[in-house]
């Protein structure tokens, strides 16, 4: 029944994604995506009832202009589906140190996130301009609309975990700790975990891998994310499409006093030129890399660099469970659907106990769910995640 739908949306630092469904029957009646933001050519695509929909909508479109197409051309005309709205989600990357859950969003709450953009530069200012364009549009349900944060599934790491070893001072008086990103992935995949694994979430050992255009990992103990890749800002960790993750800090020192960059433009090469597409030099996305990879010594360094950190992350978190590892799992664009980032990563983890099923682990990919290890092994499991859903439930249990 067309009742009680959650208006989701995603507005990230160069795509849009919304949705909108019923989060109690789990039932998705829209959902659609804009590529390729601030690019030559901006692509919508959309689905409704089983039919697919894809416009250009032009060069160097930014998020108002997207999001004025979705509100005027795909949404307005579903006037079924669109007047059954009860609330509208938003997917928030970074609610600084004072929010740590989901919140309906008035002035104070829009505050809160503007102070947090310098942690999240390139994703919060593009999730405000989706709240207040939302709130304009639907002045109705202006008072329906809810922050769901990225950071919130990290409120109980240890400050063993979450400090950086440099003076006290700066945690205590400039709050610079790590805060974590894509909670909303390592969350919803670790509660399809539990339910896979058939054990109590309380109790679940797990690591998560979350590799898309940007990538995390987050080691769950007893059911609490007890420690993660990403830092102060989604900047740390693994190798991701055009952030570098982890690097030695001099190296920002070298290239501002040695090379003479400015720090902006040492900015801009750390999250936009580097990662995959810095290292192979041609491209960020990983359907490229991997056609590429037996071909191109480029495809192939760029994909072994990216196998090696994530191996390492994953054997460093076995550290932190107490007394098993129940599963590691891939999720995210590159971990559901690319075997050979898998195969790669998993037979460098062989000594901790995992050995894969090659045949099961080709098999697995476009929205697939399952095991990809033998009997014998540590469990590895592909779950495709769904930030939609547990979006529009945080919504629901707030507007309902
Ligand atoms: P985002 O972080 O933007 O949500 P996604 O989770 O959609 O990113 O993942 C994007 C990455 O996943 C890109 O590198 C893309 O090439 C890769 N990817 C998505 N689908 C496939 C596929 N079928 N085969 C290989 N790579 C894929």
């Amino acid at each position: 029944m067309l009742n009680n739908l959650i208006f989701v949306l995603n507005c990230g630092s160069s795509s849009i994604k919304f949705s909108i469904l019923n989060p109690t029957t789990k039932k998705k009646y829209l959902s659609g995506l804009v590529e390729c933001l601030f690019l030559k050519k901006t692509y919508v695509k959309w689905k409704h009832s089983g039919i697919k929909y894809k416009k250009y909508i032009g060069s160097y479109i930014n998020h108002q202009d997207a999001l004025n197409f979705i509100f005027n051309q795909v949404l307005s005309k579903e006037k079924n589906i669109y007047n059954n709205i009860v609330g509208i989600g938003h997917r928030v990357v970074h609610g600084g140190k004072k929010i740590n859950k989901s919140v309906l969003i008035n002035t104070e709450i829009i505050n809160f996130i503007e102070n947090a953009i310098p942690f999240a530069p390139l994703h919060n200012p593009a999730n405000l301009i989706g709240i207040k364009m939302v709130m304009e549009k639907f002045p109705i349900l202006s008072n329906k609309n809810v922050a769901v944060f990225d950071t919130s599934f990290y409120q109980k790491m240890p400050k063993t975990s979450f400090l950086y070893a440099i003076p006290y001072l700066f945690y205590k008086k400039h709050h610079i700790r790590r805060y974590g990103a894509h909670g909303i992935s390592h969350n919803y995949v670790s509660s399809q975990a539990s339910i896979m694994l058939n054990k109590d979430f309380n109790l679940l050992n797990i690591i998560t891998c979350h590799l898309g255009n940007g990538s995390s990992v987050a080691a769950i103990r007893n059911g609490v994310c007890v420690d993660t890749s990403m830092g102060l800002t989604p900047l740390e960790g693994l190798v991701m499409g055009t952030r570098s993750g982890d690097i030695d800090p001099s190296i920002i020192f070298f290239m501002h006093k040695q090379i003479g960059l400015s720090i902006d433009q040492i900015n801009t090469i750390l999250t936009k030129e580097s990662g995959l597409l810095g290292l192979s030099g041609i491209s960020s996305d990983f359907r490229y890399l991997e056609k590429n990879y037996s071909t191109s010594k480029n495809a192939k360094l760029s994909v072994d660099i990216f196998c090696h950190r994530l191996s390492k992350y994953i054997a460093s978190y076995i550290c932190l469970m107490d007394k098993s590892l129940d599963a590691v799992v891939f999720t995210g664009g590159i971990g559901e659907n690319v075997s050979l980032v898998r195969e790669i990563t998993l037979s460098k983890l062989y000594l901790m106990g995992f050995k894969i099923d090659i045949e099961k682990n080709l098999l697995i990919k476009n929205g697939k769910s399952g095991l990809i290890t033998i009997n014998s092994s540590i469990p590895a499991l592909v779950i495709p995640t769904n930030e939609e859903l547990l979006i529009a439930e945080e919504t629901m249990k707030i507007v309902g």
